[in-house]
């Protein structure tokens, strides 16, 4: 088994979430006491956040790719940074890497095009809604990407950066985003991305009339499949919130 190295802690709360379906999954294929063999560096999300309010994605893409190399010299054969916003630095992460960086949109348009969807929703922080290096990855595979309005990317980002991050799933914002996505499926979705790794912890397939892509999930599944050295799509593991 190959060792995975995360590279978490934006939030912790999705991180916990990526180790503990990474144990399920790997336990789920090999039976008895198998667990996921890996590696994590998990950051103070605080000083990240500060980066990412004042813009310096330099120097944020500065102390991932150092922190990604630190996950390399532990061991890590691959690397899984457990945050679709932080990808807008993936490049950077790349560059500094001799293993692969399991990239969240390749396993997420993975997963829609084996649904056979070409139109999608995306949800995530304000970064990934509006720049493009999440929404050109997913166009990169031929799909057609959706991101709500002004009014309801405010509301995503926000419900993320006050709630989420901190372990807060309040019923009054699933009922919001559910509503967001409607307002997408109205505008032609077939599908919607969960494009932050915390929103998986607040809805799921049982809010929503479309198909939904769990990024966490998603990217779990990818990296057991490698560290395993298995081939196919296949399923992402279930989510008991
Ligand atoms: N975990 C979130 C994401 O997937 C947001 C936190 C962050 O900015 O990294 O985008």
């Amino acid at each position: 088994m190959k060792t995975i190295g995360l590279l978490g802690g934006m939030s912790w709360e999705s991180s916990a979430l990526y180790y503990r379906l990474l144990n399920e999954s790997v336990r789920e294929r090999l039976g008895g006491l198998h667990s996921a063999r890996c590696v994590l560096l998990s950051v103070d999300f605080a000083e990240i956040a500060r980066l990412q309010a004042a813009g310096d994605w330099a120097r944020a893409g500065e102390l991932l790719a150092a922190d990604a190399r630190a996950l390399q010299a532990a061991g890590a054969d691959l690397v899984v940074l457990c945050t679709n916003t932080m990808h807008v630095v993936a490049d950077a992460v790349t560059a500094g890497l001799d293993v692969p960086l399991l990239h969240i949109g390749d396993s997420t348009a993975e997963a829609i095009t084996a649904a056979g969807l070409t139109r999608i929703g995306l949800l995530g922080t304000r970064y990934t809604m509006e720049q493009p290096f999440l929404v050109d990855r997913l166009s990169g595979a031929g799909l057609e990407v959706l991101v709500p309005d002004d009014a309801d990317r405010e509301l995503v980002h926000r419900v993320i950066y006050e709630e989420l991050v901190l372990g807060v799933a309040r019923e009054e914002s699933r009922t919001a985003y559910r509503e967001v996505v409607d307002r997408l499926v109205a505008r032609g979705a077939q599908g919607v991305v969960l494009g932050c790794t915390e929103i998986e912890l607040l809805i799921g397939p049982d809010d929503v009339d479309v198909p939904t892509f769990p990024t966490t999930a998603l990217h779990v599944a990818a990296a057991v499949r490698i560290a395993l050295a298995e081939g196919g799509a296949g399923a992402p593991p279930t989510i008991v919130r």
